[in-house]
């Protein structure tokens, strides 16, 4: 049996930083069987209570060790929606990986002898969307009449969908943007996650059944009450963490600094790397700064380093982060690519004030240096200022991505729909039924901003409870 594991491909940094295009490549079918082939199926599997989903993930890599490709698709699907999607983006290090007996134990993150399960994941994933396996069909629940609303088209929403159309539930799902996906498209770039794999997902579903109107607001163009007044008999609330949050200080008003939503969304959804073939701009600065540590983070500065690129200007994007590289919460991989395509880390940095230049355009931004001290209610060790550590850094463009808030537009105008302090919809954690009777919630509207498989889980979870309510 080989014991080293079977390294992923992927395009060289040089040539990746370049473009928008897809950077790991995936394993081919004799790199899987080596992978799949390290396994060691144990007795007592801790890798699947690794997952969020508890996907059997010791009988989908035997099956890959059998060339059982197609059934190896199906025992994710049965608890994961989106194999080709989770294995580009779930951050496995600290789920299923770090789990697996061949991690070594008392690491932050899964070691590199772990098996590569994600990487494993999307190669049956993809292998199922190629050759058109079909999902694990549902029991006939009877419930052919019946139409639920799903309201926002992130992976909680999409989830939920597949789930009530397996079970023969009509389902019209509302989505505010004017194209389907949530953070999917708008917030993770093309180059991890490409555009053809998401289209793919949403084509299957609208092959079930299901119905999708874009470019609706619930909570504008209607609100709850009016959509049971159409004959909804129950509706599920996908809604995200699309707020985002600033850092509060002073000079962060000028031009040129942007959320990473903003930021995101303009180079991702409207695709302003192709400007203007596509009709959306973005600015680019000589020196780009990200502020975070997050998934979010790593997209933006990855994003900024190739439009700089592409535009002919010397790469020179930087992430300041007020801790320290191990609590930095993104995924491992993209931290790497990132610092291979060239983007610098700045650690341990704490933002105090944008300056700016006569026109109020942002030019500098003014630091302190911190160290680590004590862990706060997070876990991870508390920033503390170093009084005196001032320093200037050049920044002509700046992200903000230091984390994001519930979307409110629906629970604003939705008094009976109860909070927290936060903003995020409070459920049952059995049903996720809200404080209104048949509405149901999941995905970051839900104890806020998670991963794409935390928000599958509470979808499927969902969609459960709303097929028993309605039968
Ligand atoms: C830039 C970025 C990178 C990330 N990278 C990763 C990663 O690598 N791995 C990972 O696991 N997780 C990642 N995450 C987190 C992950 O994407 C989220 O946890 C996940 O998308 C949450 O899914 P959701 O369906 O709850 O919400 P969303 O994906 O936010 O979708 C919500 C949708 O609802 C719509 N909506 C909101 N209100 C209304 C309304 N009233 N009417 C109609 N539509 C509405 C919104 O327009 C949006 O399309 C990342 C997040 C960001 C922002």
């Amino acid at each position: 049996m080989r014991k080293e594991p079977v390294k992923i491909k992927e395009i060289d940094a040089k040539t990746r930083a370049g473009n928008f295009n897809e950077v790991v490549l995936g394993y081919s079918e004799d790199e899987a069987l080596c992978e799949a082939g390290r396994c060691l199926q144990c007795k007592n599997p801790l890798c699947i209570s690794g997952c969020p989903v508890g996907i059997d993930i010791k009988t989908f890599l035997h099956k890959i060790t059998q060339k059982d490709y197609a059934g190896a698709y199906n025992t994710i699907r049965e608890k994961n929606n989106f194999p080709s999607i989770c294995g580009r983006v779930c951050p496995a290090e600290y789920q299923c990986r770090i789990a697996c007996v061949l991690s070594k134990k008392g690491q932050p993150f899964a070691t590199p002898q772990a098996i590569n399960i994600h990487f494993l994941e999307r190669f049956a994933g993809d292998y199922g969307m190629r050759c058109s396996v079909s999902a694990p069909s549902a029991r006939n629940s009877g419930l052919k009449l019946k139409k639920v609303a799903v309201v926002g088209s992130g992976p909680a929403g999409l989830c939920c969908a597949g789930e009530l159309a397996r079970a023969g539930i009509k389902v019209i799902m509302f989505e505010g943007l004017h194209k389907l996906g949530g953070v999917l498209r708008y917030g993770i770039p093309p180059f991890r996650l490409p555009r053809n794999i998401l289209d793919c997902e949403i084509e299957s579903l609208k092959n079930m059944g299901v119905e999708f109107v874009p470019n609706f607001i619930v909570g504008k163009n209607k609100d709850l009450e009016e959509l049971f007044k159409d004959g909804f008999a129950a509706v599920f609330l996908g809604l995200g963490a699309g707020i985002p949050s600033f850092l509060g200080i002073k000079g962060e008003n000028l031009c040129n600094i942007y959320s990473a939503n903003e930021f995101l969304t303009r180079v991702n959804l409207m695709s302003a790397y192709e400007f203007p073939k596509a009709h959306s701009p973005v600015n680019i600065g000589k020196s780009m700064v990200v502020i975070g540590g997050g998934n979010t983070a790593m997209d933006a500065a990855r994003c900024a380093l190739r439009l700089q690129l592409m535009n002919g200007i010397a790469p020179n994007t930087t992430i300041l982060y007020r801790r320290s590289e191990v609590e930095l919460p993104a995924r491992r991989l993209e931290i790497e690519h990132a610092k291979e395509e060239g983007v610098q880390f700045r650690l341990l940095v704490k933002p105090q004030e944008f300056m700016g230049d006569e026109n109020g355009f942002v030019r500098r931004l003014h630091c302190l240096q911190c160290e680590l001290g004590e862990p706060d209610s997070s876990g991870r060790r508390k920033p503390l200022e170093i009084p005196g550590s001032d320093f200037e850094v050049d920044c002509d463009v700046a992200v903000v991505a230091i984390g994001l808030k519930a979307n409110q537009i629906l629970t604003k105008v939705t008094p009976a729909l109860k909070t927290d302090k936060y903003g995020d919809v409070i459920v049952e954690p059995e049903t996720m039924e809200t404080s209104i009777k048949n509405v149901f919630a999941g995905g970051d509207i839900v104890g806020g901003e998670g991963t794409v498989i935390e928000a599958m889980g509470m979808a499927k979870k969902a969609a459960g409870a709303i097929i028993e309510r309605l039968k």
